[in-house]
């Protein structure tokens, strides 16, 4: 990842989790990728690495831009922050066991496009356009979603869903437990 200089140091910031009806709000398009912007990328990155993670979305961390950052490496390689991201084709299926940050703990398979094309602006403001499948394909399709006010948990039935809402206000009763088992998106 790119180093900067920075006026302050990174920040970790606070994961809302579901069922956080903040997590519903629809982030707004970023007018100008400046100082604030890579500000908030950076804090995201720092909060991402922390939980750990391999995406983030802002309305995760309760702002509403549209940015998300991601980082499918074992080694914190391949960061990638993207802002106004918007997926402009799509092809083929693929299911994939899914965590998310907002949902500590609980992993469900969910069906998503193999493929895709996406447009963003990056850390520089720079415009983009590039063809990814797999894990990242699958990340940024979950990333976007969260700035739509969507959750990996709404693919599932209405069932499961509120099977993991109890589980999660019981955990957040007894102090939560926010230990990843493993990498969530
Ligand atoms: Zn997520």
């Amino acid at each position: 990842r790119q180093m900067c200089i920075r006026d302050r140091d990174m920040a970790i910031l606070d994961i809302l989790h579901f069922p956080d009806t903040r997590l519903r709000n629809v982030a707004k398009p970023v007018a100008q990728v400046d100082a604030s912007v890579r500000q908030l990328i950076d804090d995201m990155f720092e909060t991402m690495y922390a939980a750990p993670g391999i995406g983030l979305a802002a309305v995760q961390v309760n702002d509403l831009r549209r940015v998300i950052v991601v980082d499918t490496s074992e080694d914190r390689s391949q960061a990638l922050a993207l802002v106004n991201p918007e997926i402009i084709a799509k092809q083929g299926e693929e299911t994939m066991d899914e965590g998310c940050l907002s949902v500590p703990g609980v992993y469900e398979t969910v069906q998503r496009a193999e493929q895709i094309r996406f447009r963003a602006l990056d850390r520089d403001g720079n415009a983009i356009e590039k063809d990814v499948d797999g894990l990242l394909a699958v990340c940024i399709q979950h990333e976007i979603d969260h700035l739509d006010g969507k959750l990996f948990v709404d693919y599932l039935s209405n069932l499961k869903r509120q099977r993991i809402r109890k589980k999660l206000e019981k955990d957040a009763r007894q102090g939560g437990d926010k230990t990843q088992r493993r990498r969530a998106i």
